[in-house]
């Protein structure tokens, strides 16, 4: 169970009228108090206006906004609206299916579900390239993650990465890690994994691509639209993402305790170069890289490089050589600008410095390092958290609203699974408690924020220092 954080959590007065509309179905016929009196829901466009707003300004609404109180009875079949399809919310409709509550996964993806666990596949004279061009691969350590990891592995939607990875330092010195922890990968790249989940589910629905602009509270339900088009009415709400949008659209929706959450999340940029090689990249000393994924040590541009036609087409023996490089943290920071309007200048120049970067720690000679055919640059501007609350979701009963995500409580993937599947639980126990006190079932809502640790990709449990290879346990492995 979560402890239960309700200090400061105050019930608000019954001063609103009842909102409640008679020809509404019987499930949705409940009373409902809001704090102020609210307008329906606007089908008009939305001024461009508020999405063009200061910091100060969204900090300002944030803060000021008045509380939205559902005192109704849920509907009887109650239909929770989940805004990101990440693994954090795809994980959390499918433990709402679990326990029969139906759910809408809305996600903005043009190509697909997953949010950062995305994969591009391009096709080059038919010669296909792919990249997995943010999440990696992951471990495991928590066991209910095992439980699911394992599940994956039957259905062979992950598998096991075999290829050597290790920490590669400046200069072309190599450590590789040892086999254990495993390493585990999403069989046909990660956005495969994440289109994948919800094939055995009954009670949730997805639209994509869709992106959420605005939450109105009318009539005991929340009202979502998408740029003033309605998407539906719901019991409740799961914000199953970060970063700028998820500060807009909460600024004035009514759920002041669970914006200013979000506000105080902090999110590094990392920026992501694909790049296809006609041949193995060279290695002082032996004719390729002898690894398929590494942590690059001692290089500014550079944190993280992998050989994806290696971890994903392993039977594929010639074609091309699909990179992809990660920045570091620092050099996402030194760099950024809009990620949807990345200027040539500085596209041209982060391509240049990370392609330095893989040279220098290759530890090949200036100049040296083969063109690449063909390259892609993308700029996570809200790559990871920094900073956690360390709690397994966050809840405001009163708003019915609720947020997971990887922030709450680490950096990886692992975080966004368990961070799902607790809102999910979260939110089915307490539809599935009538008349029980709602401030019980407040979570995380005040909770201190703590810095986060971990690679600028994220956190590996178990893959630190101490696991990496000596020469004498390398020479074992490859006798
Ligand atoms: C470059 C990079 C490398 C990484 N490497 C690793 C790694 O190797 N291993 C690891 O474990 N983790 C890694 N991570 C972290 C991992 O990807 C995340 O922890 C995890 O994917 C987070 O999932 P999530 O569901 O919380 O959020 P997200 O994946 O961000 O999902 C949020 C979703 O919500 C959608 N959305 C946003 N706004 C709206 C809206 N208004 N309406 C509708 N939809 C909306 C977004 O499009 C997105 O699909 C990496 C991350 C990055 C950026």
């Amino acid at each position: 169970m979560f402890a239960l954080n309700i200090k400061t959590w105050k019930l608000l007065p019954p001063t609103a009228p009842c909102f409640s509309n008679r020809s509404h179905r019987a499930s949705t016929l409940s009373t409902v108090r809001m704090q102020k009196p609210q307008k329906p829901p606007s089908t008009s466009k939305p001024r461009r206006k508020s999405y063009g707003t200061s910091r100060k300004s969204i900090l300002k609404k944030t803060f000021q906004q008045e509380q939205v109180t559902f005192t109704a009875p849920f509907s009887d079949e109650p239909v929770v609206a989940i805004i990101g399809g990440g693994i954090a919310g795809l994980i959390c409709a499918i433990f709402l299916d679990k326990r029969g509550i139906r759910s809408t996964v809305f996600d903005t993806g043009i190509h697909g579900l997953g949010g950062r666990l995305g994969t591009r596949v391009i096709d080059a004279n038919n010669n296909p390239l792919i990249f997995d061009h943010a999440a990696q691969f992951f471990t495991v350590n928590d066991s209910r993650f095992a439980e699911l990891v394992n599940a994956w592995l039957d259905k062979g939607l992950v598998r096991e990465w075999k290829g050597t990875v290790g920490e590669l330092h400046n200069g072309g010195e190599f450590l590789p890690f040892l086999p254990s922890p495993p390493r585990y990968i999403a069989t046909n790249g990660m956005r495969f994994l994440a289109d994948s989940l919800l094939s055995e589910t009954r009670l949730v629905n997805i639209e994509r691509p869709r992106w959420i602009s605005k939450l109105e509270p009318f009539n005991g339900m929340w009202h979502l639209s998408e740029n003033g088009k309605p998407c539906g009415k719901f019991d409740a709400i799961v914000v199953a993402h970060n970063g700028k949008c998820a500060n807009r659209l909460l600024m004035t929706s009514g759920l002041p305790l669970i914006a200013k959450q979000m506000k105080r999340l902090e999110l590094s940029s990392i920026w992501a170069l694909l790049a296809a090689f006609e041949d193995p990249l060279p290695f002082p000393g032996t004719t390729e890289v002898p690894f398929e994924g590494a942590f690059v040590r001692g290089i500014d541009s550079v944190s993280w490089m992998a050989n994806n036609t290696k971890k994903l087409l392993a039977s594929q023996s010639d074609g091309p050589n699909c990179w992809t490089f990660l920045s570091t943290a620092a050099y996402g920071k030194q760099n950024k600008v809009p990620q949807e309007n990345i200027p040539t200048a500085t596209a041209t120049r982060v391509k240049e410095g990370m392609l330095e970067g893989v040279e220098a720690a290759l530890g090949l000679s200036k100049g040296s390092l083969p063109k690449p055919f063909y390259t892609k640059l993308q700029l996570w501007g809200a790559a990871l958290p920094t900073n956690t609350p360390g709690v397994p979701c966050i809840f405001d009963p009163l708003g019915r609203a609720g947020i997971c995500g990887d922030w709450l409580l680490g950096s990886n993937i692992e975080a966004a699974v368990l961070s799902g599947i607790a809102l999910a639980n979260h939110i089915a126990d307490y539809i599935q408690s009538p008349g029980a006190d709602p401030g019980e079932f407040a979570v995380g809502l005040n909770h201190d924020f703590q810095p986060l640790e971990g690679h600028d990709i994220g956190q590996f449990p178990g893959l630190g220092s101490e696991g990496k290879m000596n020469e004498a346990q390398v020479y074992e492995l490859a006798k």
